[in-house]
Formats: structure tokens, C-alpha cells, sequence
């Protein structure tokens, strides 16, 4: 029997808590604003032998129509704290924070280091998880550690940048979902200097010249620049997470296989990514394999604005949404002989990637 003072909801409907706004309810749920009741909110889950997710903003998450079975965790810690010292400060934030608002408070400081992920969903909590990036930075370039509860410890810990082992879209947490509960965490932000530059579109916009433009004015073209592309969570606009696909990394020969299928090498956008691979965007993928920007399934679709980001408009299921992307994955496949992998969390579903079969 757990403690009343915990709170926990029996069916509680996890739509409304999705940006998506699809999908059943959680067995169980509860808010958790104390690292201290962690342990005895874990303790319950174990001996009422239920699974245990942690929920976020739920900006990156697919639940199942039929919800999840077990108890949902939601980390409603607070507190976001600036330490300034030399040329910089460490900004620790705790889980439950909105990303975006830990970004706005660090730049109206004049700190530089998260300018470039302004405007992305989500709670801080999760940003560790994904290695979350975007205009060139990612989290793991300013993380200075994270705090977790480890659930086989029974404790707090924080882990190093290395421990965390970030990759593109993924990390240590990603691997070992059943782990670590994020509680804070810390970024080394700098004082001086010149704000993070590192693409093309962003530099068109704020120029890159003496005076560097202002740390707040890179906010601003990031912020405009997501608005273009529907990369903002906007009232009335249709609901996503986002990138649903993460952009393929391959190596030369699957390149030259791409440029082949394309029919003319010099049309198949890439990146380097490292001495060896490219990055090609999924979107362009995407609208070659014949989903255009606006294309609509009943209550589903591809966004308007992007081609990576599958949309919901509406009166849906979690099953349209499914139905779509593994269409989109199949003709990908087909012409270009690549697998798209999705970005977001399936949770409720038999495989952890339920696009892969099952559909
Ligand atoms: C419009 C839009 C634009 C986006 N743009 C970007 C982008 O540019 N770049 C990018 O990287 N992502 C982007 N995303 C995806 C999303 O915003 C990020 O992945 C974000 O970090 C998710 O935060 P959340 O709190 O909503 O996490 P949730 O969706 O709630 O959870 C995501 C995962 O993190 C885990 N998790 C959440 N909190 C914790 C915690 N405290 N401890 C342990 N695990 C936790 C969950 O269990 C789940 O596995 C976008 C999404 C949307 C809707």
C-alpha cells in the first residue's frame, strides 16, 4: 500500500500529457516533487510489481492505444540555480524544469551555450536522454554531469559526460531505459566570447562578423527559424514530436547506392559526419520516396512545414500514426534501400520499435 501522501492516479489518461495527443492511459501515474519520495514511489512500484516509465513534457513519446501497463513517473522537481564564476557559469537545473525557459533565463544572462537549442520541447530532465540537438549543438557539448536516481543503487549519483556516453540521439540513458530517473542537471555556460554559429541558415540570418552578434539575438533567429519549419509547439497548430525520423548516417558505398536509386549523384544532400560517414537528411528522403510536405492520411500526415515531422490533426488514433510511418519506412527502404530509425519512444507496444513488423 503506498503512502497517500504520494498521490497516485489509477487510469489516468496520458493523451493530454503527449504532444501528440494520442494514444491510452497509464495503469498508474504520479507526480513526484522531492527527490526524497523517489525511492518510496519506486519501492511501491516493486512491490505491487509494476513496471516503472518516466514521463517528461512528453514531446518525444508514442503511447499505444491500449496505454501502458505499470506506474509513470513525473519528475516535478524544480529550481533552476546560476553560478557564476570567471569567464562562466555552471547552470543547474532540475528535472521537471521546461527547457526552453532554462535556455531563455541563461541567455537573458548573457550566457552562451544553449542559444541554439532554444525553442525545443520538453523538460530538462530529458534532455540527457536524447543527447538532444539542434543548429549544430548538442546537449553533451555543454553537460557538465547529470544527477540520477539509479534504481538499482537505491540512490542519487551523478554521472560524467563520459558516463553518459552520448551519441547522436542517444546515450547511455537511451540504452539502459529501465535505470536512471534524471533528477538535475548541470551545464558549463560561458561569459565570454562569441555565440555558437555552426550553420549555414543560422549564420544568414545574424552574420558572423566583429562585433559577434548578441547571444540573444541567436535565440531569436533560432526561435523564427523552428517557427518556418513547425518546429514549435504553437496552440492550434497540428500536434507532432517533432523529427519522427533521425537523419541516416552512412558510409560512402550506401551513399553512392542513394545517389544511384536518385538517378543523379550531385541531388542527394549530405553532411560529414566524422572522416568516414555522411548525413543525409530523412526529409529529403522522405518527399523523393512520395511524401510530400502537407500529405494527409485521414487524421494523420506529414507536416506542412517539414517533412520529418508526421502530424496528428486530430480525432486520430496512435494506430493511424503507426500506419503512416511504417508506410513512409517501407518506401524509403524500397527506393532508397535505407531504414529510417524513429526518434521519438514507443511505450505500450510489444517491440520497442513497433514500426519494424509489427505496424
Ligand atoms: C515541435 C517539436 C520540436 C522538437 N525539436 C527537437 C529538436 O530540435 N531537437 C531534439 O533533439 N528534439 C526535438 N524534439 C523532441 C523533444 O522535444 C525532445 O526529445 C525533448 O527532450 C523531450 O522532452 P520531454 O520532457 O517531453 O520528454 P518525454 O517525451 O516525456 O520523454 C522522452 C524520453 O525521455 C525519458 N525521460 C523524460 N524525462 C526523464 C527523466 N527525468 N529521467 C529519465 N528519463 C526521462 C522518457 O522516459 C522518454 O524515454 C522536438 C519535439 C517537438 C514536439
Amino acid at each position: 500500500m503506498a503512502h497517500p501522501d504520494l498521490n497516485i492516479r489509477f487510469h489516468e489518461p496520458l493523451a493530454p500529457r503527449t504532444s501528440f495527443e494520442l494514444g491510452g492511459s497509464a495503469e498508474a501515474l504520479v507526480e513526484v516533487s522531492a527527490v526524497a519520495d523517489l525511492g518510496e514511489v519506486l519501492e511501491w512500484a516493486v512491490d505491487s510489481n509494476r513496471s516503472v516509465r518516466v514521463l517528461g513534457g512528453g514531446t518525444n513519446v508514442v503511447i499505444a492505444d491500449e496505454g501502458v501497463a505499470g506506474l509513470v513517473i513525473v519528475p516535478a522537481l524544480r529550481g533552476i540555480d546560476i553560478d557564476r564564476s570567471g569567464d562562466g557559469a555552471v547552470v543547474v537545473a532540475a528535472a521537471g524544469e521546461t527547457w526552453d525557459d532554462v535556455v531563455a533565463e541563461t541567455v537573458s544572462e548573457g550566457l552562451m551555450g544553449l542559444e541554439c537549442l532554444s525553442g525545443i520541447p520538453g523538460t530538462v530532465g530529458a534532455t540527457p536522454i536524447q543527447n538532444v540537438g539542434a543548429y549544430g549543438v548538442e546537449t553533451s557539448d555543454v553537460v557538465e554531469w547529470v544527477e540520477v536516481f539509479d534504481r538499482e543503487a537505491g540512490g542519487v549519483t551523478r554521472l560524467s559526460p563520459a558516463e553518459c556516453s552520448f551519441g547522436y540521439r542517444t546515450s547511455w540513458f537511451r540504452r539502459h531505459p529501465d535505470r536512471s530517473i534524471v533528477t538535475r542537471v548541470a551545464f558549463m555556460l560561458r561569459a565570454t566570447g562569441r555565440p555558437v554559429i555552426r550553420y549555414t541558415e543560422l549564420e544568414q540570418v545574424v552574420g558572423v562578423g566583429d562585433p559577434p552578434p548578441d547571444v540573444m539575438v541567436v535565440r531569436e533567429a533560432v526561435m523564427a527559424l523552428r517557427q518556418g519549419k513547425g518546429m514549435v509547439l504553437e496552440t492550434g497548430a497540428p500536434r507532432s514530436a517533432g523529427s519522427f525520423f533521425v537523419n541516416p548516417i552512412v558510409d560512402a558505398q550506401t551513399l553512392a547506392a542513394v545517389e544511384a536509386a536518385a538517378g543523379d549523384e550531385n541531388a542527394v544532400p549530405r553532411y560529414p559526419a566524422g572522416e568516414f560517414y555522411f548525413k543525409i537528411p530523412a526529409a529529403w528522403l522522405i518527399e523523393h520516396a512520395g511524401f510530400d510536405r502537407g500529405f494527409r492520411q485521414g487524421a494523420v500526415g506529414v507536416s506542412e512545414h517539414h517533412a520529418l515531422a508526421l502530424v496528428h490533426h486530430g480525432g486520430g488514433r496512435t494506430q493511424d500514426l503507426l500506419n503512416l510511418a511504417v508506410s513512409i519506412r517501407e518506401r524509403v527502404e524500397q527506393r532508397f534501400g535505407i531504414g529510417l530509425r524513429p526518434e521519438p519512444i514507443f511505450w505500450g507496444f510489444a517491440s520497442s520499435d513497433p514500426l519494424n513488423g509489427a505496424g
